[in-house]
């Protein structure tokens, strides 16, 4: 593991200014010098304009999938979620979250409609920046515990289809190496995506049904890889300048 962090902190120094600070913060450890010399340089990176909403799925009554170890999936989400938060938000990027704590969009709802209610606020919170990615993070389950591996899926248009190859990219590459799930786009039964305009993906960021792929996902450092992984490829589609261009390639 360790050599994948220190890859994406050598492509880091070679990329520019965003990746400097991606790859700095892959490091568990940074001398408070360091950290502010960090959020100095990329002060700069913030001119582009960039705005990315994440959303943690789940919340409150809704746990998501549990993993074989025990964990929840809202909680595993948020905490993905907020890594990227952080990173992101040290690479320049505006960041809008959908959730911050564990609770719900579901707030005076009565029981029976709660969860429609949570899903048609998060994508109220989408269309509130029509110009922003959205970045919805889960875990998956099956019932087949062999299966793993992180798998994208997107909103039917051509900038949802670019960001979500460019994080499947950056997962593959960095990540996950044996990965051959190619992205996805979503269709009704992801309600979301479906409805959602804009440049908009879901990641399901692995099996919780897969024993080992649980254990991963249940420790925190693998969590700070992952969200890596995510947040270079939401910023190597921001520097490939959209959909315009194809796939990035990277390096
Ligand atoms: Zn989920």
């Amino acid at each position: 593991m360790k050599t994948v962090v220190r890859s994406i902190a050598g492509l880091a120094a070679a990329a520019g200014i965003y990746f400097a600070a991606l790859g700095a913060l892959c490091y568990a450890e940074l001398p408070d010098a360091d950290t502010a010399a960090v959020l100095e340089d990329t002060t700069v990176a913030a001119a582009d304009g960039l705005c990315v909403i994440l959303d943690a799925g789940h919340g409150g009554e809704d746990g998501g999938a549990v993993s074989v170890n025990g964990m929840t999936e809202k909680e595993l989400n948020l905490s993905v979620v907020r890594t990227m938060e952080e990173m992101l938000t040290l690479c320049g990027v505006c960041v809008i979250l959908t959730r911050s704590t564990d609770d719900g969009l579901y707030e005076g709802a009565s029981a029976g409609h709660r969860k429609m209610t949570d899903l048609k606020n998060r994508l109220a919170v989408r269309r509130a920046y029509p110009d922003a990615l959205f970045v919805s993070v889960h875990m998956n389950t099956f019932s087949d515990p062999s299966c793993r591996g992180m798998q994208i899926y997107c909103a039917d248009n051509a900038a949802s289809h670019s960001l979500a190859e460019a994080m499947r990219l950056s997962g593959c590459t960095y990540l996950q190496p044996d990965n051959t799930r190619a992205c996805k786009t979503a269709g009704g039964t992801i309600y979301l995506l479906d409805r959602a305009e804009g440049c908009s993906v879901l990641a399901e960021c692995g099996f919780l049904s897969c024993p080992e792929e649980a254990d991963r996902l249940a420790d925190p450092a693998y969590r700070k890889k992952l969200a890596a992984v995510l947040c270079r490829g939401i910023l190597e589609y921001a520097r490939a300048g959209g959909p315009e261009e194809s796939a990035p390639d990277a390096q």
